[in-house]
């Protein structure tokens, strides 16, 4: 998977004000809307200062945002995964590459824990009308 090492880049060579910008987005936590918890990811892959892995990621995002419209999330999710982004960006701000992608490894196991448990695990990610190619085995956040 790519973030888990973009997480770990960003924690070896983000500039001060990118780890405090990290900080200040999981802290805020995430909304009932979904509001907080895109922010985190792409302010995380542009940190990474990586435009393949920010070209990568913004497709996967899109595919992400397309498929959360299809599940159920609760308040306990969200919380579960503000938490998580708060791990993350505490490694982040302590420099710790190695805490920073197991962290954010960790986040994208739990979330495919969620579809799973879902019982959306077999469901296409991204809604067929949009298929192009079989793309359908790309990491879930
Ligand atoms: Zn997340």
């Amino acid at each position: 998977m790519l973030e888990p090492a973009a997480a770990a880049h960003v924690a070896a060579h983000a500039s001060p004000d990118e780890r405090a910008a990290l900080a200040a987005v999981a802290d805020r936590g995430i909304a009932p809307d979904g509001t907080g918890y895109h922010e985190f990811h792409e302010l995380l892959v542009r940190a990474s200062g990586n435009p393949l892995l920010t070209t990568v990621l913004a497709a996967v995002e899109q595919a992400v945002r397309w498929a959360a419209v299809e599940q159920d999330i609760t308040q306990f999710d969200r919380d579960e995964a503000a938490r998580s982004h708060r791990a993350i960006a505490k490694a982040i701000s302590d420099h710790d590459p190695r805490r920073a992608e197991h962290r954010m490894r960790r986040h994208l196991d739990a979330a495919l824990e969620h579809v799973e448990a879902s019982g959306l695990l077999g469901a296409p990610m991204i809604p067929p009308s949009r298929w192009r190619g079989d793309n359908s085995d790309l990491p879930w956040r």
